[in-house]
């Protein structure tokens, strides 16, 4: 079995003041279900078993602390739209099925911030889609018909207009969206955990080391036993170690990096901007920046595979390399060295970008491989699975269903091979927007 390891590193966490983690499993415990993984899938799905049932126990656990996973790692995009928009242009049912689901999922994400008053930098700036080549302005054109087929709204910004609201005039043109919510996001997973009802009963860092299926689910870990009547299952990436879907999903490594919080004058220097989020017009390969509401630059770029999860040093350190060039690239004037972290965290995909959703027995359910996307579909897929999993109704339940089963992938080493060459394609593809 593979597992999960906090390297430490996550700039998003080492930003906030140290979290006193709930107890690890200590004892055999009872409960009538388990949810396994505490991330966006498994906060919303414990939350919404608790709700569907107030008077049963849930138990949630994780191998680490919450707040060291990918849910803390990733650059704080609450994403509305679809990555593919324009791409797919002929299957306006799909992109309406991922927008109904991604929208409630930020519905749901807005009221437990609003009405937990979780501290997560919350922001409704939408974001940008930004070319800086040619290459990459046919592709925000492509974007736009999406956008337009869709009757979605957006702002057409020149050079000009970008560079005056993000304070770089290194692109040439971007789209505005107004959707997608910007975030901090190990403040809004801690703050997620911190929020969940009564009845559910937290336990981390307690690696689930075995599982046993049946009418009664046995979790085992170190300190004790997890039995319970039903499982759901929302370690992303690590549920093939649980028996579903292998073959069917895959890691790739994204790394980041994260500035420290620039002063007055380098603030100034940008044009006082307030928040925003950008990502490439090429989505898959291309860096990924944000400036926060506590202004800190992030960078998103740089990709790596390996089947185990884990990465050397000498990736960290290329990442941290190129990405300072890039910052470099994009505000000219800021000092250097302004990095103060670089992290990794793993996504998960599948290659049809379909998601591991679904009931796989009378008590065992999945809401796993979110494709890059995890805050929304995440959340989504979590509270959907708790649904599926006590026969309440939803409406969207069709939406999620629609949207398929993860294909089976080619054996390892090919597998491998192969991911690795479409991280180089990827890499190429947008050398013109690096
Ligand atoms: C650098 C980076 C940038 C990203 N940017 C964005 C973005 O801007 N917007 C967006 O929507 N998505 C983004 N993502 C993707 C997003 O972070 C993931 O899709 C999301 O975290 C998936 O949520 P999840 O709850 O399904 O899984 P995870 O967050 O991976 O949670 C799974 C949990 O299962 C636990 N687990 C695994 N095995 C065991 C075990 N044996 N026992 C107990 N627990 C176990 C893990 O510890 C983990 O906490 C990014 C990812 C990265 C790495």
């Amino acid at each position: 079995m593979r597992f999960p390891v906090n390297d430490q590193t996550n700039g998003w966490a080492n930003a906030l003041p140290p979290r006193i983690a709930s107890p690890a499993v200590t004892q055999d415990l009872r409960a009538d279900w388990l949810v396994i993984g505490a991330g966006y899938a498994g906060i919303a799905a414990a939350r919404r078993l608790a709700q569907n049932e107030p008077n049963a126990k849930i138990v949630l656990v994780d191998a680490c602390a919450v707040g060291d996973g990918a849910s803390a790692r990733n650059s704080g995009f609450v994403i509305d739209l679809p990555h593919n928009v324009g791409a797919d242009l002929h299957d306006a049912d799909a992109q309406n099925r991922a927008l109904r689901l991604a929208r409630a999922a930020t519905h749901a994400l807005d009221t437990l911030v609003n009405t937990h008053k979780i501290e997560c930098q919350w922001s409704k700036q939408g974001q940008f889609l930004a070319a800086r080549s040619m290459q990459g302005e046919r592709v925000l054109d492509g974007f736009i018909q999406g956008l337009d087929a869709l009757n979605e709204p957006y702002t057409d910004m020149p050079a000009d207009d970008v560079a005056q609201r993000i304070g770089s005039s290194y692109y040439r043109r971007a789209i505005h969206t107004p959707g997608t919510v910007l975030m901090q996001p190990a403040a809004l997973v801690r703050g997620l955990a911190n929020a969940l009802p009564d009845n559910v009963e937290l336990y981390e860092n307690s690696p689930v080391t075995g599982i046993e299926y049946g009418d009664i689910v046995a979790a085992q870990t170190k300190g004790g036993t997890i039995r319970a009547d039903g499982v759901v299952l929302a370690v992303n990436g690590f549920a093939p170690d649980f028996g579903h879907y292998k073959n069917k999903l895959f890691f790739i490594h994204a790394f980041a990096s994260m500035t420290r919080q620039l002063n007055d004058v380098e603030h100034a220097s940008l044009g006082a901007p307030d928040d925003w989020g950008l990502v490439p017009a090429m989505a898959f390969g291309g860096p990924t920046l944000r400036y926060t509401m506590d202004r800190r630059l992030t960078m998103r770029s740089f990709w790596a595979h390996s089947h185990s999860g884990q990465v050397t040093q000498v990736s960290y350190d290329k990442a941290r390399k190129l990405q300072a060039k890039q910052i470099k690239d994009r505000f000219p004037n800021l000092p250097p060295n302004l990095i103060t972290d670089t992290w990794m965290g793993l996504i998960t995909l599948s290659q049809n970008f379909a998601p591991g959703f679904g009931q796989h027995s009378a008590n065992v359910f999945t809401a796993v491989c979110q494709n890059g996307v995890g805050v929304t579909k995440g959340t989504i897929s979590g509270l959907l699975a708790a649904d599926l999993a006590t026969g309440r109704d939803n409406p969207l339940m069709a939406d999620m269903l629609g949207l398929g089963q993860p294909a089976r992938l080619p054996p390892r080493p090919f597998l491998d091979l192969g991911v690795r060459a479409k991280i180089k394609l990827w890499e190429h593809q947008q050398r013109f927007e690096a």
